[in-house]
Parts: C-alpha cells; sequence; structure tokens
C-alpha cells in the first residue's frame, strides 16, 4: 500500500521521500535503537572496572622483583670480593714480614742462648733488621688508589611488551631442551626474528634459540 500523503522530505536512514506521519515513524525507529547502545556501554564500563590491573601484571611484577634481587646480589658479590682483595693487598705482606721478623729473632735466641757471637753475626743481623724496617715503615705509609667506574644500567635491560593471548611467550621458554648443530638445507624455516628461529627438520618442530 503506496502512502497518498504530500512527502515533507528524504528520510535519511533510508533515503526515501517520506510524508511527515512517515518521517516521525521512521525516527522514532532510529531513537528506539539508541537505549541498546547505552547498554553495552555500561556493560563494557562495568567489564573495564571489573578488570583487575594488578592480578594481570602479577607474573610480570614477580619476574622484574627476581631481577631487581639479581642484581642486588651481585653487587653484594663483587662488593664482598673486592674487600677481601683490598684486605689481601696488605695481609699478605705482613704475615711475610712477622715471619721474617720470628726467624730473625729465633737467630738472637740461639745466640744468646750459647752465649757465642761474632761481629759477622752482629753485622748480618743488623743488616737483615734494617732492610725490615725499611719495608715496614714502607708499608706504613703506603696508599691505596681504588678506581671505580659507576654501574650502567640500560633502561632497554628490561623491556615489556604486551602479548596476545595466542602468541607463545618465548621468555618462558627458560630451558634449553637440545643444542643443535644445524646444515643448511636440512631444515625448513617456518618462521624467525633475530632471536629465535621455528623450523622443520623431520619429524621435529624446532624452536631454536639463534645463540
Ligand atoms: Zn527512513
Ligand atoms: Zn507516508
Amino acid at each position: 500500500s503506496k502512502c497518498e500523503r504530500r512527502f515533507r522530505a528524504s528520510c535519511d536512514c533510508c533515503n526515501k521521500n517520506l510524508c511527515l506521519q512517515h518521517l516521525n515513524e521512521h525516527n522514532a525507529l532510529v531513537i528506539s535503537q539508541l537505549s541498546p547502545l547505552t547498554d553495552k556501554i555500561n556493560m563494557l564500563r562495568h567489564q573495564l572496572q571489573s578488570f583487575n590491573v594488578h592480578e594481570v601484571t602479577g607474573i610480570g611484577r614477580g619476574k622484574l622483583e627476581q631481577w631487581r634481587k639479581d642484581c642486588h646480589e651481585k653487587i653484594d658479590q663483587i662488593f664482598e670480593k673486592k674487600c677481601q682483595e683490598l684486605d689481601c693487598l696488605f695481609t699478605e705482606e705482613m704475615n711475610q714480614q712477622n715471619k721474617k721478623l720470628l726467624q730473625i729473632k729465633s737467630k738472637i735466641d740461639k745466640l744468646i742462648r750459647e752465649q757465642e757471637a761474632t761481629k759477622q753475626d752482629i753485622d748480618l743481623l743488623t743488616s737483615e733488621i734494617h732492610q725490615l724496617d725499611e719495608e715496614i715503615t714502607k708499608l706504613n705509609i703506603t696508599n691505596v688508589q681504588i678506581n671505580t667506574y659507576p654501574l650502567v644500567i640500560e633502561d632497554s635491560f628490561i623491556q615489556i611488551n604486551k602479548i596476545d593471548e595466542y602468541k607463545i611467550d618465548l621468555s618462558n621458554v627458560a630451558h634449553v631442551h637440545r643444542t643443535l648443530k644445524i646444515r643448511d638445507g636440512s631444515y625448513t624455516t617456518l618462521a624467525d626474528n633475530n632471536q629465535f628461529l621455528l623450523v622443520h627438520q623431520k619429524p621435529n618442530l624446532c624452536l631454536i634459540d639463534r645463540d
């Protein structure tokens, strides 16, 4: 049944020339489609609000904390090692000189015990003591020079990427299954990037770390 009323305007939803009454009807139909859209927006907002950031980032945060712990441990280790090195610089020499002092002392004790010494003995002992005196004095005025370089930590040492659910997180492939020597032509490359190579080497599918 074709409308007999005079058409007033072209409707933008159907591009037809419509009368006023039909225009109103079309308009009402369009308006009624807004309500479900509002419902959908509210639903999505609710979904977004219930999204728990910490739940999703928890594992990543754990990795970051492990990295921090490892770095601190490395600093502590090198600190301890260098402290020991510093002590060793002197303790070894001190032990050496103490040993020499005791040797000379036992020679003197022996001469006293036997009540027999020559001028040559005295000269020799005097010369040995003089030499030790100089060494010990030198040790006392020794300074230590320590050159240190600041630890360089680049922002790029930690890279954070959001990954799609269906992609494999290669950083989780932590252990090396097997080290392969691969000859050219013995495999078919399926996918690769700078670090990994996914190859088909009959009958296996291998994920190869280029290192
Ligand atoms: Zn229309
Ligand atoms: Zn009409």
